[in-house]
């Protein structure tokens, strides 16, 4: 049994700010009095321990306590992406069995017709009911279910545990280190592990969270400027807009500004180049929804030695690749405390892992030294005569174009080679396809050249913002 992180945290730094969101802040002790009080409300429409229920709402400080609440009943949180269709949600509420949600009154309209549902609203101004807050916890207790973002198909509902959260939380304070006055910017969603896991080592660490409910370029630049921030996590897209400001301003991040956690998906060369010369630390993490946040994160004093890399494993887990082609480049495995155990709905037959390892369906490789390079996504692989052709490095190349803003490369059937790789582009300006071929022809083998490049105004990506490759020739 472990101790229930709210009712710890706030017993061991009670006065020590918390969160703050725009000009509002709470400390622990706050937080903790205020979601148990949330937790009895819940207890008053009904809500027992242990149950399974939605959750749906902007990344605000409501949100924050409903999720606290919910933690302090043991409920198993759906976390439902407010990006989605209706459809999309309507298929993780059934696959889910949640038997209700909770949403923030704004988020209303999204939710598919006739759910049975609370608005954040009523359940505040609602009565309380009796209940005995457990002070510990179970380590195998699932805490959040995260529908994984459906890149590949599907999505599929992740158990990730009270466990997995914790080992996640503490693997990458012994990689980050940790002082009582860093502030962790969270402008990425709650809903995803990326969000949640910010809570999670705030209570495990004590630390501070600045809330944003949106990713404000401006306003957060300005927050990295003056150093009122020290930690920020970020994908690629975001990451881009925060170097565009501050090159366009002219400025630098702070010295007080220590680590930009940069995942998701990876992140091109280019803009780590371009961090570097901002003095803004860029560490390139490995992870995804059945490893509860991170897997692998490159320490920001290797980042320049192994430009590209995502990194050793953190402490507690192991990376190896799976049938290695004579390069060294195979499916990426992972074993360690923070696995997800497995998946619920419709894919709760599926073993998360074989043998204690996940597969995660990535292809890539380790060097002499034991860093780890992510190459590409196995389902995305392009075999052109017999060679493979990973999309994600033509897209590199394109993207350190000026010209290019976003990139996108996918197979299309060919007669002579089974397969060749074709380009949509999204364009900063004006540039010619002649001059790109051109470009590409100095960077890319001949083989890997994009047999064709479409200009478009936007690439399909799901509700995480990812590039849908399958979807591009749709
Ligand atoms: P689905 O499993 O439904 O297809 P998904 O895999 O995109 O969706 P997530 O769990 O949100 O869902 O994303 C994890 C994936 O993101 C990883 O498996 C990997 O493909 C990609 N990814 C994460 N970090 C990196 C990185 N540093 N470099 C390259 N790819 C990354
Ligand atoms: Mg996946």
């Amino acid at each position: 049994m472990y101790p229930n992180w709210i009712l710890q945290r706030a017993y061991l730094t009670p006065l020590r700010k918390a969160l703050a969101y725009k000009n509002q802040s709470w400390t622990f002790q706050e937080l903790n009095e205020l979601s148990i009080k949330r937790a009895r409300q819940l207890v008053g429409i009904g809500i027992q321990q242990g149950d399974r229920i939605a959750i749906m709402g902007p990344s605000k400080p409501e949100l924050v306590m409903m999720m606290y609440a919910c933690m302090h009943l043991q409920c198993e949180m759906v976390m439902l992406n407010r990006r989605l269709s209706p459809e999309e949600l309507a298929y993780q509420l059934e696959d889910s069995e949640a038997v209700t949600v909770l949403i923030a009154d704004e988020d209303i309209e999204k939710l598919p017709p006739e759910t049975a549902h609370y608005l954040f609203s009523s359940i505040e101004n609602g009565g309380e009911g009796e209940l005995t807050i457990e002070k510990e916890w179970p380590l195998d207790q699932t805490t959040t279910i995260m529908y994984t973002s459906g890149t590949t198909g599907f999505p599929k509902g992740v158990r990730q545990t009270v466990g997995n959260h914790q080992a996640s939380a503490t693997a990458s304070v012994l990689n980050i280190g940790l002082q009582p006055q860093d502030v962790w910017l969270c402008a990425v969603p709650l809903f995803h592990i990326s969000g949640f896991s910010i809570l999670v080592r705030s209570l495990l660490y004590g630390n501070q969270v600045y809330l944003y409910d949106q990713f404000d370029a401006e306003a957060i630049s300005q927050n990295i400027i003056d150093g009122e921030v020290t930690h920020m996590s970020v994908v690629a897209v975001t990451l881009e807009r925060i170097l565009h400001t501050l090159e366009q301003r002219n400025m630098k991040a702070s010295p007080h500004f220590k680590l930009m956690l940069a995942g998701g998906g990876p992140v091109p060369v280019d803009y780590l180049a371009r961090a570097h010369s901002l003095n803004l630390a860029v560490a390139q993490t490995y992870g995804m929804t059945e490893t509860s946040s991170q897997t692998a994160t490159l320490a920001s004093e290797d980042a320049m030695q192994k430009i590209g890399s995502a990194g050793k494993p953190l402490f507690f887990n192991q990376i190896k690749i799976a049938d290695p082609n004579d390069k060294g480049e195979g499916e990426i495995c992972i074993r360690g405390p923070h696995v997800t155990p497995g998946y619920i709905g419709r894919f709760a037959h599926k073993n998360a892992t074989i043998d204690g390892w996940l597969h995660t369906g990535d292809i890539g490789c380790l060097d002499e030294d034991g860093y780890l390079y992510v190459i590409d996504r196995r389902a995305d692989l392009i075999i052109s005569g017999g060679e493979n052709i990973y999309p994600a490095e033509i897209e590199n190349v394109l993207l350190t174009h000026p010209a290019v803003k976003e990139a996108g490369v996918c197979g299309v059937d060919d007669e002579q080679w089974g397969q060749v790789p074709i380009a949509f582009l999204v364009l900063n300006e004006p540039v010619s396809v002649e001059q790109l071929q051109a470009f590409c022809l100095q960077k890319l083998a001949k083989y890997k050249m994009p047999k064709e490049i479409i200009f478009t105004d936007s690439l399909p990506r799901n509700g995480a913002d990812k590039l849908l490759r399958r979807k591009l020739l749709q």
